[in-house]
C-alpha cells in the first residue's frame, strides 16, 4: 500500500475548521480520517447522520491526487458536489445526466490534477472510457459509499458493485479504499470485506443504538383509524407516513389531509416539480406529515421529525431501521410506529416471484426476519441491535415491548433442550432442521442424517414448531446460540450457552405475540 505521509493531528482539526467551519471531530472521524491518510484499507460501518461523508472528504483535501468516489445515488452526488464546491472544494461528478462536452471538462480537470473529489456512479464506472481515463489518472483512494450494495446478502443489491475490486485492481497502481455504509449485519459485513478483498481493512463501528427512538410495532387492523388518531394526538409536529405502493400514498396522503392534517404525498410518479416542491413544503414546515414511498429520505437532514410510521410492513430490518432512523435526528425523542400483519409478508413475497433464485430466497429471508420481529416479545432494541451484531444486556425499557411485556415463563428447561438440539446434531444445521428434531417429525431428511435416533429427537413433542422456533430465536438474542456467518443459516453454540449446560440457571422467556389474540383480549 501507497505510504503517504501522516498529517499532524492540529492540521487536519485546522482543515476541518477552515474548510468546513466545524470545531470538533465527531466520534471516531479523526481515527478513520488519520487511517485513510496513512494509506490503510478502511471499513466504516455508521447509523445515517453520524458523519461519514467527511471521512473521505477531508483525507481528499491533504492527500496529492483525486479521490474517486463511488456512490449509487445521481441525486445525492449532485448534492453532495454543490454542497463541496460551495465550502471551496473543488469536486465533480461523472454520471449520465453529463453532456459529452461536460465529460470531457470534467476529465481533463481531474488528469490535471485540479479535482480533489470526483463522484462517479457504478454504471457509469464500469464503462471501458471510465477506466482508461481513471488510468490517465492519479488516484489518492477510492471512497465506496453505500458499500452494502456490494452483497447479495443485503437488501440493496447493486451487480456492478461486485465489479469494484477488479476496476481498481485494473489501474495497474495500489490504492486504498475506505468503503462506508449504514447497513451492514455481520454476514453482510464479512461479504463486503472478502469482495474487496480487504480482510485486513481497520474496521470503525459505532453502535446502531439510537436511544431516543420508541419502537412500536401494531397489528395491522382498522389501520386507518389508528394512523388518524395516532397523528391527530402529534398535531403540528413533523412525521413521515412509510406505505409500499404509490397507489397507497396518494390515497393515505389524501385521508390525511381530510382529516386536517397537513400531508402531501411523496413517490417516484409524481411530476419532479410537484415532488421537489413537495419535499421542500416538508423541510420548511408548510407541511407537518409527508406520505412516501421508500425513495423519500435518502440523503434528506431534517433533523425534528417526530414520528416515522410504516403503513405497510417494511421488506427488510435494514430498511426498516434505515427508515426509523430518519426520526429524531435531533436527539429528542421521535416516535417509530409500524403495522405488522402476515399478509403483507405473503404479498411482498409474491412480488419477489420473478426474481432470480438466489435473490428470492435472499429476500425470502429478510422478509421472514422481519415476521420474527414483529411477532416476538423481546425488547424491540435488544432485537434490532442484535440484528446488526451487537448485544444489548438489558431490555432498553423504551419499546412497546418493555412498557407493555407479554406475560413471561420459566424457560430453563426448553433452553436446555434447544442448547442440546444443537450440540447433539454437532453443530451443523438451521432453525427449521433444529425446531423438527425437537418437535420429533419424521422427514427423509432427519432420517438420512440419523437424527430420529438421537436422545433429543421427539424431546420437545409437547410443544408445537413456532414454540420451538420463538425458543431458538431468544437463546440466539441472548447470546447462548449465534448464526454461523461463513456457512449460512447454521446454528452454533457460544461460550455463553456451553456455560449454561454445564449450569442450567433460571431463564425467561417470552411468548410471542399472538395479535389476534391480543386483539380480542383489547375489545373485551
Ligand atoms: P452520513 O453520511 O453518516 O449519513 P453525513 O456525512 O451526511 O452523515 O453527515 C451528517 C451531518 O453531520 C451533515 O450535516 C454534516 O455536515 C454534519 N457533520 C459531519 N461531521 C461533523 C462534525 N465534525 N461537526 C459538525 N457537524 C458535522
Ligand atoms: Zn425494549
Amino acid at each position: 500500500v501507497k505510504q503517504a505521509a501522516a498529517q499532524p493531528a492540529a492540521d487536519l482539526k485546522g482543515k476541518l475548521k477552515e474548510v468546513f467551519g466545524y470545531g470538533q471531530f465527531r466520534g471516531t472521524q479523526e481515527a478513520i480520517i488519520q487511517n485513510v491518510i496513512e494509506g490503510h484499507n478502511t471499513f466504516v460501518i455508521m447509523p445515517t447522520g453520524a458523519g461519514k461523508s467527511l471521512c473521505y472528504q477531508l483525507p481528499a483535501l491533504v492527500l496529492p491526487g483525486t479521490a474517486i468516489v463511488i456512490s449509487p445515488l445521481i441525486a445525492l452526488m449532485k448534492n453532495q458536489v454543490d454542497q463541496l464546491n460551495a465550502f471551496g472544494v473543488n469536486a465533480a461528478f461523472l454520471n449520465s445526466t453529463l453532456s459529452k462536452t461536460e465529460m470531457n471538462k470534467v476529465k481533463r480537470d481531474v488528469i490535471s490534477g485540479d479535482v480533489r473529489l470526483l463522484y462517479v456512479a457504478p454504471e457509469s464506472l464500469t464503462k471501458d472510457e471510465t477506466i482508461e481515463f481513471l488510468q490517465k489518472a492519479t488516484i489518492s483512494f477510492v471512497a465506496i459509499d453505500e458499500a452494502h450494495c456490494i452483497s447479495e446478502w443485503g437488501h440493496d443489491f447493486r451487480p456492478e458493485y461486485r465489479k469494484i475490486r477488479s476496476i481498481i485492481d485494473g489501474l495497474g497502481v495500489d490504492v486504498p479504499i475506505i468503503a462506508l455504509t449504514a447497513t451492514a449485519t455481520p454476514k453482510v459485513q464479512l461479504d463486503i470485506q472478502k469482495n474487496l478483498q480487504m480482510d485486513e481493512a481497520s474496521v470503525f463501528k459505532t453502535s446502531f443504538n439510537r436511544t431516543n427512538l420508541y419502537y412500536e410495532v401494531r397489528p395491522k387492523h382498522q389501520t386507518k383509524k389508528q394512523l388518524i388518531q395516532y397523528v391527530k394526538q402529534r398535531k403540528g409536529q413533523a412525521g413521515i407516513v412509510y406505505c409500499l405502493s404509490r397507489k397507497k400514498v396518494e390515497e393515505i396522503a389524501e385521508l390525511l389531509r381530510v382529516n386536517d392534517v397537513r400531508a402531501l404525498p411523496y413517490h417516484a410518479g409524481l411530476d419532479p416539480h410537484v415532488r421537489m416542491a413537495n419535499q421542500d413544503a416538508f423541510l420548511n414546515e408548510d407541511c407537518d406529515v409527508i406520505v412516501a414511498t421508500i425513495a423519500f429520505g435518502m440523503g434528506i437532514d431534517k433533523p425534528d421529525v417526530r414520528f416515522v410510521i410504516h403503513y405497510d410492513t417494511p421488506k427488510s430490518i435494514e430498511g426498516y431501521y434505515q427508515e426509523t432512523g430518519r426520526g429524531g435526528r435531533d436527539g429528542l425523542e421521535g416516535d417509530c410506529l409500524m403495522f405488522y400483519s402476515y399478509d403483507d409478508i405473503v404479498k411482498l413475497e409474491k412480488f419477489n416471484k420473478d426474481k432470480p433464485v438466489t435473490e428470492r430466497d435472499n429476500s425470502k429471508l429478510l422478509l421472514q426476519e422481519m415476521a420474527n420481529y414483529a411477532d416476538s416479545a423481546v425488547c424491540r432494541r435488544k432485537q434490532l441491535l442484535h440484528y446488526f451484531g451487537e448485544t444489548f444486556e438489558k431490555d432498553c425499557g423504551f419499546c412497546d415491548n418493555c412498557r407493555h411485556p407479554r406475560e413471561k415463563f420459566e424457560g430453563k428447561e426448553f433452553v436446555k433442550l434447544a442448547l442440546q438440539a444443537v450440540v447433539q446434531t454437532e453443530q451443523r444445521f438451521g432453525i427449521e432442521h433444529l425446531t423438527s428434531v425437537l418437535t420429533g417429525l419424521t422427514n427423509p431428511h432427519i432420517e438420512s442424517y440419523g437424527h430420529n435416533k438421537l436422545p433429543i429427537y421427539g424431546a420437545g413433542h409437547d410443544h408445537d414448531a413456532a414454540f420451538w422456533h420463538s425458543v431458538l430465536r431468544q437463546c440466539m438474542i441472548a447470546g447462548l446460540l449465534g448464526k454461523d456467518i461463513e456457512n449460512f443459516g447454521v446454528v452454533r453454540i457460544c461460550p455463553k450457552g456451553e456455560e449454561f449446560l454445564v449450569a442450567p440457571y433460571s431463564f425467561k422467556l417470552s411468548k410471542d405475540h399472538n395479535y389476534e389474540e391480543e386483539m380480542q383480549e383489547q375489545a373485551e
